[in-house]
């Protein structure tokens, strides 16, 4: 007997049909004689759309009214499962953010979970019913319901697997696996049996949605034994583990890349010290996330350039916060640009190899993409560029590795 919390995605329970899909593959476990906690999704696009319904009326919107708004897909799938597995004669229970409760901190829209009590369906679960818990929810210090961050049902999953000492956790998507890169993008892109919690660490943070970050933050912290695993299949997944557990190690894991860039140049800015802090200071004030930044050196000793990234739909708060600071800042101008993706490639193997970014730099060129701003870390090179080359991008890399392993 196994304790084990399956979570499945919005493809996975995007209709009723798919639902119960789901609640037959859950029923195969039960009947295996073991306790189980599902965790789900919102159907496919509902959480695009309620995200919509609130920027329509508002894109400078109060955060606790869009959680409000945008945490209610969850609860229709977890009661349509609920009653999916009853219909099935699994005894089964939908549970919502509150009523668990997931206490969050009060960051609404993207809140960290800090605990889960979990007594009462640990005592259901021994009883043999299935709790079936909705994702991406829960609720804030000030009793509101708060969501995680888009992607964020994964965190669920993983953070109830740490709670109720689950065995096992599998993340349940509309692919087999973690691959090289994005296979819709590369349909000869390769699964890996294994990866390393660090490298899906890395890919989540730069872009590949298949894991929230968070989660693998949390799986990596309270070594809860995660896979990615098909909805629809039964083939063997992606196991993420320890660097010890790997034996022949990669250099180049995966290529990741993220359509939530957007530019922000600020031109004319006096080159003194307490400048940087002076932008980025007010920009951290207001929630908003500064990824890549890249300074010019100075021609004259007096002003400079500053160019630097944040989230797409953080852009509009961000030019509104470095706008109102432009007579402290004393800069001349500033422009931004929404077109722009990141594509990165990631491997615990740039450690100890050399020439890695320069194959990057080398294939981009020879496709004649141009390099916008660079970043990197101890195992990833990033690239910040065009968005319409995003897909000759991540082909042309996924080849210069030669990740397609034939
Ligand atoms: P779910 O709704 O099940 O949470 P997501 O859309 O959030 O599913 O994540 C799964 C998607 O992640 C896949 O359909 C795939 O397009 C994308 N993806 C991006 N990078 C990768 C990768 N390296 N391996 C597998 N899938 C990836
Ligand atoms: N439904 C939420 C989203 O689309 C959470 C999730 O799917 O993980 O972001
Ligand atoms: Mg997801």
């Amino acid at each position: 007997m196994a304790r084990i919390v399956k979570k499945f995605g919005g493809t996975s329970v995007a209709d009723v049909e798919k639902i119960q899909n789901v609640a037959r593959r859950i029923k195969k476990e039960v009947d295996a004689g073991n306790q189980v906690a599902v965790v789900v999704s919102a159907m496919a696009g509902v959480t695009n759309q309620l995200v919509k319904y609130v920027d329509d009326i508002n894109r400078l919107h109060d955060a606790r009214e869009y959680d409000v708004v945008v945490a209610s897909g969850e609860q229709v799938t977890s009661g349509l499962t609920a009653l999916a597995l009853q219909k099935l004669g699994v005894p089964a229970r939908s549970w919502l953010g509150w009523q668990l409760p997931v206490h969050t901190d009060g960051v609404h829209g993207k809140a960290r979970i800090a605990d889960i009590d979990s007594e009462e369906i640990i005592r259901r679960m021994e009883q043999g019913e299935v709790a079936v818990v909705a994702g991406f929810q829960g609720i804030g210090p000030d009793g509101r319901v708060t969501t995680l961050g888009r992607g964020g049902s994964d965190t669920s999953a993983v953070a109830l697997a740490a709670a109720i000492k689950a065995d096992r956790c599998d993340i349940h998507t509309d692919v087999d696996g973690v691959y090289t890169t994005d296979p819709r993008i590369v349909p000869k892109a390769r699964k890996l049996n294994k990866i390393t919690y660090e490298e899906m660490l890395e890919l989540a943070s730069l872009g590949a949605k298949v894991l929230q970050t968070r989660s693998v933050e949390l799986a990596m912290k309270y070594n809860v034994r995660t896979q990615v695993v098909s909805s629809f299949t039964d083939e063997p997944g992606t196991l993420v583990v320890n660097e010890d557990e790997i034996v022949e190690k990669e250099i180049i894991s995966g290529i990741a890349y993220s359509r939530d860039e957007a530019k922000i140049t600020l031109t004319g800015v006096a080159d003194r010290p307490g400048v940087a802090a002076g932008i980025f200071g007010p920009l951290a004030d207001a929630s908003i996330n500064v990824d890549m930044i890249v300074q010019n050196v100075s021609l004259d000793g007096k002003t400079t350039d500053m160019t630097f990234t944040v989230g797409k739909t953080d852009l509009e708060r961000a030019l509104l916060t470095v706008e109102a600071k432009k007579k402290d800042l004393g800069y001349s101008q500033v422009t931004s640009d929404p077109k722009v993706v990141k594509v990165s490639v990631i491997g615990v193997g740039m450690r100890s190899h050399a020439g890695i970014a320069q194959t990057m730099f080398t294939a981009l060129a020879e496709k004649g993409i141009n390099i916008q701003v660079i970043s990197t870390s101890e195992i990833k090179v990033s690239v910040l560029i065009a968005e319409e080359y995003l897909e000759l991008a991540v082909r042309a890399l996924h080849d210069a590795y030669g990740l397609s392993g034939e």
